[in-house]
């Protein structure tokens, strides 16, 4: 974990992302009150939460499970002037019963986490937190082809084998009793800009630091590798939002 956390120091997002997607998606659906709450499940050091409150009234809860990216989140609030309605809350999106009551949500937001539970689960267990006609908005990657080459194939099959097609995805959606108000494949650059290509700087830095050691190098590889992998093959996979309507 110490090295994972030294890689991704000050990296602005965890994953792929950008704000206009966040606002693109935000917009599919209601305009909120004060008196609504969201919660962000997986939040990180939450670019996309700030961007939930300086555009909405809403009260808003930021799970994760690491101190180090709530910190993160506080700082940038309180720079954003909208620390007052964003609450971090450390604990994990398996035990969403332990911190909240049932249908206390209009909106479940989660960009690039709900991987870590599962597409499905995740979209089962979650809607049991929402208010009746309340949303879940998800990003997840998401096969855009078919026809996959077998480099990138075998690359995901080991990292992620639950990666789904577009269409795979939107009958989980309905077999999970939620309309599809919309989807949309976020552009190339929210990979690079706040994620990959800060990253990629971070692995130059370190591998200059550590090239004697082979821990190191190994862990550094296998980050270059799959960001290689998007440089190569990126019009076969990209990260999808889906807006759900429970
Ligand atoms: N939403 C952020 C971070 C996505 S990365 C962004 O787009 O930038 C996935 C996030 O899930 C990380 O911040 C990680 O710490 C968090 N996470 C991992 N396991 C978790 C769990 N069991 N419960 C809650 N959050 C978890």
């Amino acid at each position: 974990m110490d090295k994972f956390f030294e890689i991704h120091k000050d990296i602005p997002r965890e994953g792929p992302g950008d704000n206009q997607s966040t606002k693109k998606a935000l917009d599919k659906i209601n305009v909120f009150t004060e008196n609504d709450n969201i919660l962000d499940i997986g939040c990180g050091p939450g670019i996309h939460t700030i961007e939930l409150a300086k555009n909405t009234n809403a009260s808003i809860k930021a799970l994760d499970i690491f101190d180090h990216f709530l910190d993160s989140l506080r700082k940038h609030s309180k720079i954003n002037n909208v620390e007052c309605r964003i609450k971090t809350i450390k604990g994990s999106m398996f035990e969403l019963d332990k911190y909240f009551d049932k249908e206390s949500f209009n909106l479940i937001w989660s960009e690039g986490a709900i991987y870590i539970i599962g597409f499905e689960r995740g979209l089962k267990e979650w809607k049991n937190f929402i208010k009746p006609n309340g949303h879940l908005v998800v990003s997840e990657a998401t096969w855009l082809k078919d026809d996959l080459p077998e480099e990138i194939k075998d690359f995901w099959n080991s990292e992620y084998p639950e990666m789904k097609t577009i269409e795979e995805n939107l009958d989980i959606i309905k077999k999970q009793g939620y309309n599809i108000v919309d989807y949309f494949t976020i552009p190339e650059s929210s990979w690079w800009d706040n994620y990959y290509t800060p990253l990629q700087n971070r692995i130059n830095i370190l591998e200059k630091e550590h090239k004697e050691d082979k821990n190191w190098l190994n862990v550094l590889y296998s980050t270059k590798k799959e960001i290689n992998m998007y440089r190569k093959y990126s019009d076969y996979y990209g990260y999808v939002f889906y807006i759900m309507k429970k």
